[in-house]
Order: structure tokens, then C-alpha cells, then sequence
């Protein structure tokens, strides 16, 4: 008999680094999606290394890449998250989490100190959208889902270059804007801010 087999049914529970940025969004649209599917789980706020155990997937918000870098090594958050993410635990990075997940940035990411995580084949030019306008709203085709995503991008990154085990999942033109490598999503828009939570259910589906 497998170890495991018979552990009791828990709730699932899902994580959103609450240090800076778009996160209470996040807990709602988790929330959402677990009602969706079915399923009994429930998501907080992760500001603690504490609040980090035990989690069946997490979610780096959109925000400031720099500010939750600092944060994040500032409550010494760092450690476990690679753990989390080497034990096949799913993560989603938004925005600046897309950034932080990413093994290379740009000149800005250099300049400004900023520690990438560095899980993730892929590089990404940080404000690239930023640049061009500020904000916009896109029908985004996405891999595995059946009608096009309402993707709303907020000084948004790009994700330049894949490779590796990395896998682009969305494109906006020629640009890459979501990718998957294992456990790992990263998104330059902001799903949480769109009334859709289809792609919060891809992530809980990871955890399956
Ligand atoms: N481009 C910003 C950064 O990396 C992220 C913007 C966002 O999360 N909305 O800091």
C-alpha cells in the first residue's frame, strides 16, 4: 500500500503573497474558482514564512517587482518559495510575479538590483507595455482554454524569450505573454482583475 493513500481529505488551501501590489483580488478570484470547480479549499494572505507551509499552490501578485523582491528577502521568504517550487508545488507570477519568476531581465531589473527568483527559462523586458500605454484590455488566446481570455495588462512586462522546459501559452501579437514550465505559470496581465477565473482554475488544477 502506497504511503498516502488513505491521508484524510483536507480543504485545499491556496496562498497570495500579501507584501505589496494586486493581491486581494487574487484571494477573491481563488476563491471564485474553487467554487467553480466544485471544490472545497479556501485562499489567504501569505506575509509570513509561516503562512507559507502547508500550501497547495501560490500566486506572486502584480505590483512592484523591485518592492516585493526586498519584501520577500526582507521576511526571508525567499528559501522556502524555491523549495515550494523544487517540490512541484504550483506557483503563479503575475505581472511583476511574471518578473520575479523569470531567470533573466532587462536593463531596469540590472540597474535597480532587482533578485529574480530565477525558476523560470525565460526573459523579460519589464515595462515593456508600460512604455507604450499604460493600461489596455485584450482577448487573449490562451492554451487549453476554448474561448479567448479578457486580459487586462498594467505596465506590463513581456516575456521576450523562452527556452529550455519553458513553454509560451499565450501570445498578443508576436509577443509572448504567458508561459508554463512544469509547475510553474507566468502571466504579464492581471487575470484577477478580470471577472473570468478561468486561469485561477488551471492553476488549482495543477495542484490535482
Ligand atoms: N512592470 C512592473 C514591475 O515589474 C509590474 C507592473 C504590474 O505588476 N502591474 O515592477
Amino acid at each position: 500500500m502506497s504511503p498516502g493513500r488513505f491521508a484524510p481529505i483536507r480543504p485545499m488551501r491556496a496562498g497570495v503573497l500579501f507584501l505589496q501590489g494586486a493581491a486581494p483580488e487574487h484571494i477573491q478570484s481563488l476563491n471564485s474558482a474553487f467554487q467553480a470547480m466544485g471544490i472545497d479549499g479556501t485562499a489567504s494572505p501569505v506575509r509570513k514564512k509561516k503562512e507559507l507551509e502547508g500550501l497547495d499552490c501560490l500566486i506572486i501578485p502584480g505590483g512592484e517587482s523591485t518592492t516585493i523582491s526586498k519584501l520577500m528577502r526582507r521576511f526571508d521568504l525567499i528559501d522556502d518559495v524555491l523549495s515550494m517550487a523544487a517540490d512541484g508545488i504550483p506557483i503563479m507570477g503575475t505581472c511583476a510575479g511574471c518578473v520575479l519568476l523569470s531567470k533573466e531581465g532587462d536593463e531596469q531589473v540590472s540597474r535597480t538590483g532587482t533578485e529574480l527568483l530565477g525558476l523560470m527559462d525565460m526573459q523579460v523586458d519589464r515595462n515593456a507595455y508600460g512604455r507604450q500605454k499604460e493600461s489596455f484590455e485584450v482577448g487573449l488566446h490562451v492554451d487549453g482554454l476554448s474561448q479567448p481570455f479578457p486580459a487586462v495588462f498594467i505596465r506590463a512586462p513581456l516575456i521576450k524569450k523562452v527556452w529550455g522546459h519553458c513553454r509560451p501559452l499565450a501570445h498578443h501579437g508576436k509577443d509572448i505573454v504567458m508561459a508554463r514550465q512544469d509547475n510553474l505559470l507566468a502571466l504579464s496581465f492581471h487575470p484577477e482583475l478580470s471577472n473570468d477565473t478561468r486561469i485561477h482554475q488551471i492553476l488549482i488544477s495543477m495542484t490535482l
